[in-house]
């Protein structure tokens, strides 16, 4: 059956639909970056407030910018706005739903006005993002908003006719103040440390530069909370689209899979009020960071003490890996000895029942999330995830010797060629020069750690040192599962 809202009553008993009459939605929120992630997440959050009968003046209208969304938006208007949420048990069962939230969807390349105008209509009290790391627009050395981007002079030339998030939502701000039309909140939810108030900093540069006084209104007016979302969303392949119709005899143009668990933490802090996302579970918090370090510490820093070592010896999946004791217990040692004294107390959650699901949630064979993946741009993670875990170790004197290896297992496994010699293919922007470097690991083992651009004077500190040296000299000599083995019966 072709999903539409003509088919919705027709559909096979075992997928759940909105309850809801959606000819009684209204728009409230924009989203720009409607892909799989926003669709698993947000989109879900205000369907299961819709279903109780709440937020229906909530209504969401999806914005694609990119070329490549186009498909999306031609996708979504065949079905109505409407897509199937498939979540994958580790069982093997899945769980499917169909999603109403989204009620329209504008390709802003075709019309920009259009987008600007239903931005600044005051029915509009959220703009929300999920446009990826590369859609902020900051510079990668000096983190400040890159003004020499063409599309963004482009914008600040034609501001009336924009081709960026940026000018797009700055021009719908800037008409809202010239109309009197308090203006809407701006709500990132991209996997970003401080992700408001990164994107207070662009936006209010964009403003600025197009005049100053709309820069500090901006800045002034506009609230921009901070949030730390969380559920794995690989993305959506012709199998899946497959398996879907074949389980459930559903045609879905795009459905989104996910892994079942899912977390969201928001700051209160809207101009214009907010859906009651706390009815469904999200958790709505004074400050975000204490959630953020956990999970940067805990989630993005163990998916890198089990990715090195784990390809190294020789899997390729991050489930095969956590379904394997010696792993497991390198994993807690890592997250219960060395990140979870850097954390700061985190209202509301219980750690113990947290770390024990993020293992379960790695094991899970369903989303299949390959190592290749969480193996790539280190260079970009390992000093945001895990340096820091070891700089306030090694201050309050903790214990440091697994953070250490770990680092010592990107070493080698930047060397590119695996335990049986077969080349590994890295992925990095810093690819040529890290393989240079760790070429001569043999020769000159600090070479690696006094890449000062990555890891500051870390390898000035003795005990930093030593542990590094011990784990590369291991993974030389003995290899990786031998290296973890002697870390675990520490
Ligand atoms: P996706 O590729 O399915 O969708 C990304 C969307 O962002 C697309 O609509 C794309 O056109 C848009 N986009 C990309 N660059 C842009 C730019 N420069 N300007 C405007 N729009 C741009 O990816 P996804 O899985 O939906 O993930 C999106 C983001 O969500 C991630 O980058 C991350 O910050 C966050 N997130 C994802 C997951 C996950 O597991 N997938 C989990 C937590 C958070």
């Amino acid at each position: 059956t072709a999903l539409s809202r003509q088919t919705l009553d027709r559909l096979d008993s075992r997928v759940a639909v909105p309850r809801y009459d959606r000819s009684a939605v209204t728009p409230g929120i924009v989203h720009f970056g409607v892909g799989g992630f926003h669709r698993a997440h947000q989109a879900m959050y205000l369907d299961a407030l819709m279903n109780i009968g709440e937020a229906l003046d909530w209504g969401i209208i999806g914005v694609g910018v990119m070329p490549g969304d186009r498909r999306m938006q031609e996708a979504l208007a065949a079905q109505d706005y409407l897509y199937t949420l498939v979540t994958k048990h580790a069982d093997g069962h899945y769980e499917p739903r169909v999603i109403g939230s989204i009620v329209g969807y504008l390709f802003a390349p075709d019309d920009p006005e259009a987008v600007i105008e239903q931005m600044a209509d005051p029915a509009i009290r959220i703009v929300s993002l999920t446009v990826t790391e590369g859609g902020y627009n900051f510079h990668h050395v000096t983190g400040e908003y890159d003004l020499t981007n063409a599309q963004v002079r482009h914008d600040l030339e034609h501001p009336q006719a924009p081709q960026t998030t940026f000018g797009l939502i700055v021009e719908a701000l800037r008409r809202r103040r010239e109309r009197g039309v308090a203006p809407f909140t701006v709500m990132s939810c991209d996997n970003i440390q401080g992700n408001g108030e990164v994107a207070q900093r662009m936006f209010t540069a964009h403003a600025r530069a197009l005049d100053i006084e709309l820069g500090a209104w901006v800045e002034r007016e506009v609230s921009f909370p901070n949030s730390m979302v969380d559920r794995i969303t690989p993305v959506t392949t012709a199998a899946d689209i497959e398996e879907l119709q074949r389980r459930f005899e559903i045609e879905d143009r795009w459905p989104v899979v996910c892994e079942p668990f899912t977390q969201w933490v928001l700051e209160d802090h809207f101009t214009q009020g907010r859906p009651a996302f706390e009815t469904v579970d999200v958790q709505v918090v004074d400050d975000v960071m204490p959630y953020e370090l956990m999970k940067l510490r805990l989630l993005n820093a163990s998916h890198q003490a089990l990715t090195y070592f784990g390809y190294l010896a020789g899997y390729r999946y991050a489930h095969e890996v956590c379904q394997d004791p010696l792993f497991v217990d390198f994993l807690l040692d890592y997250m219960n000895i060395e990140a979870t004294p850097t954390l700061r107390p985190v209202p509301g959650v219980d750690l113990d029942a947290y770390k024990r699901t993020l293992i379960e949630r790695f094991a899970n064979p369903e989303i299949r999330d390959t190592l290749a993946r969480l193996c790539a741009e280190s260079s970009d993670r390992i000093p945001k995830w895990l340096l820091p875990v070891i700089r306030e170790q090694l201050a309050r004197d903790g214990d440091i010797q697994r953070s250490a290896a770990v680092v010592a297992s990107w070493a080698r496994y930047a060397e590119g060629a695996d335990e049986q010699g077969r080349p590994i293919e890295i992925v990095d922007r810093l690819k040529e020069p890290l393989m240079t470097i760790a070429r001569d690991n043999r020769q000159w083992p600090t070479a690696f750690i006094e890449n000062r651009q990555l890891f500051g004077d870390l390898a000035d500190d003795e005990r930093f040192r030593r542990a590094y040296l011990n784990a590369l000299e291991s993974l030389h000599a003995r290899g990786a599962r031998a290296t973890v083995e002697a870390l675990v019966a520490r």
